[in-house]
């Protein structure tokens, strides 16, 4: 799998993609990202600008469609996409059964935006596929795009050393993850529930999904309407 990610900041991701597990499936050749400073594409080569004043009357700037047009029409004559995801706080929120979706890819682009946001020609033209991480608005679409990537890269298989671990956690099969607890027995009179200390497999795999069902019936009671 291939992530290019277009940013004025790349700065800001070098972070995320340069630790644990996304660290470690980059460099197991698993997955490569790509950061592309937006700035490279600028048809202004004295200040590499990428943003102007918004027509109209409504304050702040906007990112031009041409630099994104040049970055992303260089990446797809280099290969096939099978999205070119936008960041926005008003696309469709991300989920677990969307990032399941989307690991199953082979290459994805994914643009961020900043200050207002970009040219809407940009959504209209050349996006297939715009997510918004939640209901708030960030500064800019880098961490939504950190979020996205961990999300998906973590699912592909061989990224988390127990593969069976990635798909106990919470989402999978519409059911949050059951409380789990670690050495000491017990701490401060705090104990761990004596069935997780019986050695009995079947046993502690019932009570694991009986509080796995309680904690999404309390917590989250729409999964468990849900079809996906
Ligand atoms: N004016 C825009 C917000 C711009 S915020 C509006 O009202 O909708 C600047 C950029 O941050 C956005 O273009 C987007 O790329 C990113 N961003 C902000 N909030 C986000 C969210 N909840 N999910 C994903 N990206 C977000």
């Amino acid at each position: 799998m291939r992530i290019d990610i277009i940013t004025v900041l790349p700065e800001l991701l070098e972070s995320p993609f340069n630790h644990s597990i996304l660290k470690r499936a980059q460099e197991k050749g698993l997955v490569e990202i790509h950061v592309h400073n937006l700035r490279d594409y600028s048809t202004d080569k004295r200040h590499r600008r990428v943003d102007d004043y918004a027509f109209g009357f409504s304050a702040g700037m906007v990112m031009q469609v041409e630099p994104i047009f040049r970055c992303i029409e260089q990446l797809k004559s280099e290969r096939h996409y099978d999205e070119v995801i936008f960041t926005s706080p008003d696309g469709e929120q991300f989920s677990q059964p969307m990032a399941n979706r989307l690991s199953m890819s082979g290459n994805l682009i994914i643009l961020c935006g900043h200050y207002k946001g970009v040219d809407y020609r940009v959504r209209e033209h050349l996006i297939t596929k715009e997510i918004s991480i939640g209901d708030y608005v960030l500064t800019g679409g880098e961490l939504a795009a950190a979020v996205i990537s961990d999300a998906i890269v973590r699912l592909i298989p061989g990224a988390i050393g127990d593969e069976q671990s990635a798909l106990s956690d919470s989402f999978q099969d519409n059911l949050l993850a059951a409380p789990i607890y670690t050495r000491p027995a017990e701490f401060n009179g705090w104990k761990v529930p004596d069935i997780l200390l019986s050695g009995h497999e079947r046993k502690v795999a019932e009570w694991e999904h009986e509080q796995a069902l309680e904690r999404t019936r309390q917590l989250r009671p729409y999964l468990l309407d849900d079809e996906e």
